[in-house]
């Protein structure tokens, strides 16, 4: 059997170089989706590819495709890959660590002329982080059929920009309806963003599923006065509201085992230090692994508005803009990866996604699972987010591993058509 060995050096050079693209002072990098920047980063990875060989397909919501073919024409590919936009001060590692690794395996079966049976298909998807056009996981949603591209097109930034303007004048929108091709299953490595396997000295996390996650837009209303001239018993300070509001999220997160909370943009109009805020703009983001749990903190979020805001004078807008129930991965896929981890001689452990990804879309369509290797102290959506060389090297070779035992599976379950 052939024991193929990833470069780890490669793979390394290669998150460097890309994160060059967007670099930010602290060491990050600030690559928006569907930027300037976003375009460069895509044309290097296209490039990349063709390299080696593969066929670069782009669909109507600029997921990125590139299909390296296998023996038998009868198996759809095996998919790999993340996404490479990132946040405004995100890390070098979440999402590029997904695509690069991806990238670094297609190149070591390169190398070594090897040919699976199934093609393999290095997927680059748009919009993950959500961070520009809400929500995130935007365009695998499109894949998975969870939305429709024309609503992808209409979402917008804080600036007024569309989706769609801004897709087309990077040049990728492309002609593939999304969702069209078919994956035989998915494997998607990324950093855990969290604490646990850097705490317990684990190098890969064998990832179970992923939990649900809520999104809330909440708008509340008061009246702009003269902060000098109007007494504080007359006072409509909507300001004040969300404070009171963002404390009882936080204590109704705290209150249940499991769950998180936060509100992490909050927008305060007009803003200035002489006048009684009359309205806000705040996000809330609550997720738990029970879909039961969550209707629970919802009707919570929504008796402490009711409770709060009207008793200030406030008057209030809310609204859930998304939810993503919990997801559990393949258990098959799950089993290639246990198998790979152990053939590449690391430690593991099983594990819950925190955060959410684009393979909890791609669940829906298709056999699905991710590989997690440690972020050193447990921090991401950070500049100072930092994977080492040789766990981005481990996760690298446990995703080629997987998709190799996937691949025998696949071919011992199907006779091989030429
Ligand atoms: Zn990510």
């Amino acid at each position: 059997m052939h024991n193929l060995q990833i470069n780890a050096q490669r793979l390394w050079d290669s998150l460097m170089e890309t994160a060059r693209i967007g670099a930010t002072a602290k060491g990050g990098i600030c690559r928006l989706t569907l930027t300037d920047l976003d375009r460069q980063v895509r044309d290097w990875l296209k490039a990349q590819c063709q390299a080696l060989g593969c066929r670069v397909m782009i669909d109507e919501v600029g997921n990125m495709f590139a299909t390296r073919p296998g023996k038998n024409l009868t198996l759809p590919p095996i998919a790999i890959g993340s996404h490479l936009d990132t946040q405004p001060t995100g890390g070098k590692f979440d999402g590029p660590l997904g695509v690069l690794a991806g990238l670094e395996a297609l190149r070591t079966l390169h190398d070594h002329s090897y040919t699976t049976n199934a093609p393999i298909e290095l997927v680059n998807w748009t919009n993950e982080e959500g961070a520009r056009f809400a929500p995130a996981m935007l365009a695998s949603g499109v894949f998975a059929g969870v939305f429709t591209a024309d609503y992808a097109y209409g979402r917008t930034d804080r600036d007024g920009k569309s989706f769609g303007e801004e897709l087309q004048r990077i040049g990728y929108r492309g002609p593939e309806k999304a969702g069209g091709r078919k994956f035989a299953g998915m494997f998607e490595l990324h950093i855990e963003q969290g604490p646990i396997l850097e705490h317990e000295g684990q190098t890969i996390g064998i990832v179970q599923g992923a939990q649900g996650v809520r999104w809330y837009d909440v708008t509340v209303v008061g009246q702009d006065a003269h902060a000098g001239a109007m007494p504080m018993g007359l006072r409509k300070d909507a300001l004040v509201g969300a404070a009171r509001m963002i404390e009882r999220i936080d204590a109704i997160a705290r209150d249940i085992p499991d769950a998180v909370g936060t509100v992490g943009l909050i927008e305060n109009r007009p803003n200035s230090r002489n006048v009684i805020p009359g309205e806000v703009f705040f996000t809330v983001d609550f997720r738990h692994p029970d879909d039961k749990v969550l209707d629970a903190v919802e009707a919570k979020l929504r008796a402490a508005l009711a409770e709060i805001l009207p008793s200030l004078q406030l008057i209030y807008k809310e609204a859930r803009i998304w939810a993503s129930p919990p997801v559990k991965f393949s258990t098959e896929l799950i089993d290639c990866v246990r198998v790979a981890a152990k053939q590449g001689g690391f430690s593991s452990r099983d594990i819950v996604s925190g955060a959410g990804h684009d393979s909890v879309y791609i669940a829906r369509v298709a056999p699905t699972t991710m590989i997690f290797v440690p972020s050193r102290g447990g921090i991401s959506h950070n500049e100072a987010e930092w994977t080492s060389l040789e766990d981005c090297a481990a996760g690298a070779q446990v995703l080629l591993n997987a998709v190799l035992e996937y691949d025998r599976r696949l071919a011992s379950s199907r006779p091989t058509a030429q």
